[in-house]
């Protein structure tokens, strides 16, 4: 995406007189069954991160591992203080996991990578400069991709057009882990399922500027993939869902108004059709004709669909109205005082 940046983010002078001893960049990692990945990415990382200069978190978090990961994970915790984790009760899945670190980190930029030493810590330096440079959120680009071509890059490729052409993010690869965020974008982002492939969309509807890098991928060394085939179709499954929350999240109505009136219409024709029939050959029997069946099915549906867009409409209103959510996303304030409340 090109758009071009307005807001940058805090001067690195500015954070430091602000706040000395918070980390300035949290490192995201969700951990299932990786004991062999963990010290050597710890390392690697280390050795990326000190060269940055801000300070900084390394977060772990254990997705119910069963392999000797914690023991690593405490391991590594108790040399460096910078190693902090979270240790899930059991394996809640990718998702979660990055729900519990966001929910737990500290900094103000964010970089989410995988554990399995498939993303490689030198593209971070990479990563955080547009942020630098007023960009929300920035997305690596696994260009030489290292996975199986069938069952990995080839779904993959043809799950990321659709995505782009559908939610209007154009980045070439939205399944690829390593990307940075800065925080305040992440606060107003809630993931359910497996929808951490699509934080960035969720980012681009309140008006985050999305870039992209290439980024460095190895092949899968130690440990084993967690995902086969199916998630390309899980992916291709939630792509309803990502129109329906993009774009109709405060208006369903327009959704499933233009699909029950679809089908309304085309009872229409259709019992149009039958009496045109009739109309022609005044003998001709209106319940020999299937057409007529149609037309009853397709006016049903029509009405189905339009209800169900007004309870959407409903639910819409409570999701909103009960948890305070807002119907919209305020960059900056300008001459403003915080609201009074009323005693
Ligand atoms: N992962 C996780 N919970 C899961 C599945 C995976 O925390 O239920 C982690 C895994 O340890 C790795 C990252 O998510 O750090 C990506 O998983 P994997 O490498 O298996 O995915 P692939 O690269 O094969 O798509
Ligand atoms: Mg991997």
């Amino acid at each position: 995406m090109d758009r071009q940046p307005s807001t940058p983010i805090l001067s690195d002078m500015a954070y430091r007189t602000m706040n000395e001893t918070a980390p300035y960049l949290s490192v995201l990692l969700p951990v299932y069954n990786e004991v062999d990945n963990l010290r050597p990415l710890y390392e690697d990382l280390k050795a990326v991160l000190d060269t940055l200069h801000h300070p900084y978190e390394i977060l772990l978090i254990d997705d119910g591992s069963q392999d000797g990961s914690v023991a690593e994970i405490r391991a590594l915790a108790a040399e460096n203080p910078a190693v902090k984790a979270i240790i899930l009760r059991r394996n809640f899945g990718q998702t979660a996991a990055i729900t519990a670190g966001l929910d737990h980190a500290q900094g103000q930029i964010l970089i989410l990578m995988d554990a399995d030493r498939q993303n490689d810590p030198r593209d971070i330096p990479a990563l955080i400069k547009p942020l630098a440079q007023g960009f929300d959120i920035v997305s690596g680009w696994r260009k030489n991709r290292q996975d199986p071509f069938l069952t990995s890059v080839l779904p993959s490729r043809i799950a990321n057009w659709i995505i782009g052409k559908l939610t209007g993010v154009r980045i070439h690869d939205h399944g690829c882990t390593l990307k940075a965020y800065r925080r305040d974008i992440l606060e107003n982002v809630s993931l359910y399922g497996e929808t951490h492939r699509f934080i960035s969309i969720f980012g681009h509807w309140i008006g985050a500027k999305v870039t992209e890098i290439e980024v460095h991928h190895h092949p899968r060394t130690r440990g084993k993939s967690k995902y086969s085939i199916a998630k390309s179709f899980k992916v291709l499954l939630d792509l309803p869902l990502l129109i329906l929350l993009g774009t109709y999240l405060t208006r369903p109505m327009h959704f499933f108004g233009k699909i029950g009136g679809g089908f309304s219409l085309l009872g229409f024709l259709c019992a149009c059709s039958v009496l045109y029939e009739k109309w022609v050959d005044p003998l001709a029997k209106a319940h020999r004709n299937p057409i007529l069946l149609l037309a009853v099915f397709f006016a049903l549906m029509g009405v189905q669909i339009l209800m169900i867009g007004l309870l959407a409409e409903l639910i819409t209103r409570v999701y909103h109205e009960s948890q305070q959510k807002k119907t919209y996303f305020v960059a900056e304030k300008i001459g403003l005082e915080p609201k009074q409340t009323q005693p």
